[in-house]
């Protein structure tokens, strides 16, 4: 069975949250985590969910709605203020939630198929409008 890998946000052995999560997780491998969700570990043929407050600045700006996959890598990128921001809508909007889980279903289907392209219809088309995430009668 593969350990598992906890990231800890600060350098290696610096401070009290290496202890903390130690205590919590005292069989996990613990890593110092930069801030590259490239650097996040995963098992081969993996695909990993990273959700982050806005784009960081070692990612290249990518996706339409503040989401994006990385193909080679199996990571999808989810930038929740750039999201918010591109739907106009409240944080305490329930439709946020449901508008991020299909934008992350979107992006896991670019990492399946291994591709960039979209379909020209049906549920896989390019999310290029606020209304193609957010029901349209309920669309502001
Ligand atoms: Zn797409």
């Amino acid at each position: 069975m593969t350990p598992r890998v906890v990231h800890v946000p600060e350098p290696e052995g610096d401070g009290l949250m290496w202890e903390q999560v130690r205590r919590r997780h005292p069989r996990a491998e613990l890593r110092a985590y930069d801030g590259s969700p490239f650097d996040v570990s995963r098992s081969r043929g993996d695909a990993i969910v990273v959700y982050c407050n806005d784009q960081p600045p070692n990612v290249p700006r990518g996706g339409v709605a503040g989401a994006m996959a990385d193909l080679a890598s199996g990571l999808v990128l989810v930038c929740v203020r750039d999201v918010r921001a591109f739907l106009r809508l409240r944080w305490d909007d329930p439709r946020l939630g449901v508008a991020i889980g299909r934008l992350i279903a979107h992006e896991l289907e670019h990492v399946r198929r291994g591709s960039r392209a979209h379909d020209r219809r049906g549920w896989f088309r390019a999310c290029a409008r606020p209304e193609d995430l957010v029901p349209r009668a309920e669309a502001r």
